[in-house]
């Protein structure tokens, strides 16, 4: 058998299509973010990254850096064992709380990603709760989507942020059937926001739980940070929030929060959580670190909500037509993979902008796209520098201009 002959049929094919996925070697320098270093040949030595999650700058803040530092310092590196094993460490807990905390909600769950969170999540209640039916937003996340295949029950899913289409599915489901309507606040690839009030308030009418993923929004939106249903005042009526602490928080691990029943029920019949190294303490520290900021300061929300008007407001002017949303992720639309994978290698090589070219399957078949970021840490210069090499190009590569 030649297993790398069949490994490369499949990856030829990949390329044939312009979905093989090359990554961008880049260090990360403190203090410079969001510039970085580049290590590929043909990419200028430092760039500027306009595609990061790491949403407020808090991977390189120096509260954040300074507890993982010290907590490594203090505690080594591992957790050393899984939660039930030996790896239970104070930092886990207190993170717990915190989470708890910023969502008002009686318990928390670490997980090692926010991939992994949903994973095992949605597949523990839609397998453990006898008959249970998940309905799912369409536009879900590959890791809730994931999960609930992993759960083998029975699935619905319902039109993109539609709750009238929810409404009927619901209605036509069996009324003493468990429920659960998996949906997230903001959608990463197209920026919208879920119409949160509405959806929610549907679920309540069928006695369905709700199960929202909260990770474009955690530490963005709401006064501390609590995400969308913070900021609408809805938290107290999801019955489970998921996050992540790798994103706007800057580090790495994910959670849910909701009552102390249900984060008992999954701490002890979810298998990614029991079956896993618990995230080292240091990481756990940091997090928390972040998180407690953030709870507090505004400053990185207002200044990041400042850059991305400026963005929005300079590409308006120059008619380079991107999504109208209401969050912080600006959506560029390109709409051809080919040009997509070449103004983003142009936008590297000649103008030290990176950004990844997001195609299908990601996004679907004609709808590619350049996906930008800004942060409170990029400059006025910086935005300026982005859309004068985007109109150059824009001229040179013939793309339609927005209608005005
Ligand atoms: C990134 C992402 C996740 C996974 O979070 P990680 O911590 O990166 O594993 C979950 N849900 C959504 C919507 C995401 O975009």
């Amino acid at each position: 058998m030649d297993f790398d002959k069949m490994f490369s049929t499949q990856l030829n094919q990949l390329k044939d299509e312009g979905n093989y996925r090359i990554f961008a070697e880049l260090e990360r320098q403190f203090g410079a973010f969001p510039k970085a270093r580049s290590l590929d040949d043909d990419a200028p030595d430092e760039v500027t990254v306009w595609c990061s999650n790491d949403y407020l700058g808090m991977g390189q803040h120096p509260k954040v850096r300074d507890a993982m530092i010290e907590t490594v310092r203090s505690c080594g590196t591992g957790a050393g064992g899984t939660r039930n094993i030996s790896g239970t460490a104070s930092h886990h807990v207190a993170l717990e709380r915190e989470l708890a905390d910023l969502h008002g909600k009686e318990s928390a769950l670490l997980f090692t990603s926010g991939y992994v969170s949903n994973w095992a999540a949605l597949s523990t209640l839609g397998s453990r709760l006898p008959d249970a039916v998940i309905l799912s937003d369409a536009l879900n996340h590959a890791s809730m989507i994931e999960g609930i295949r992993h759960a083998r029950c029975h699935k619905v899913i319902w039109k993109h942020n539609d709750p009238e289409d929810l409404d009927r599915k619901l209605a036509a489901l069996p009324a003493n059937a468990p429920k659960i309507v998996a949906f997230e606040s903001v959608y990463s690839m197209d920026g919208d926001i879920c119409p949160m009030e509405e959806i929610v308030e549907v679920a309540e009418k069928h006695g369905a739980m709700t199960y929202l993923d909260e990770v474009h929004a955690v530490g963005l939106y709401g006064a501390r940070g609590g995400g969308v249903s913070e900021e609408r005042g809805l938290a107290d009526r999801i019955t489970l929030i998921e996050g992540t602490l790798g994103k706007a928080f800057g580090c790495m691990g994910g959670y849910i929060t909701g009552s102390d029943a249900l984060c008992d029920f999954i701490r002890s019949f979810a298998s990614g959580f029991i079956f896993t190294t618990a995230i080292p303490p240091a990481v756990a520290a940091a997090a928390a670190a972040s998180i407690r900021h953030l709870k507090e300061s505004n400053v990185e929300r207002e200044a990041q909500r400042a850059q991305v008007a400026r963005l929005r407001s300079l590409l308006d002017a120059r008619g380079i037509p991107h999504l109208h949303n209401p969050s912080h992720i600006i959506p560029v639309m390109i709409k051809d993979p080919v040009k997509c994978r070449m103004l983003a290698d142009i936008l590297m090589r000649d103008y030290g902008i990176y950004v990844q070219p997001i195609n299908y399957p990601t996004v679907p078949k004609g709808t590619e796209r350049l996906r930008f970021t800004p942060g409170p840490l990029h400059t006025d210069a910086d935005i300026d520098h982005l859309v004068n090499a985007l109109t150059v190009l824009w001229k040179q590569c013939a793309l339609a201009h927005a209608v005005a």
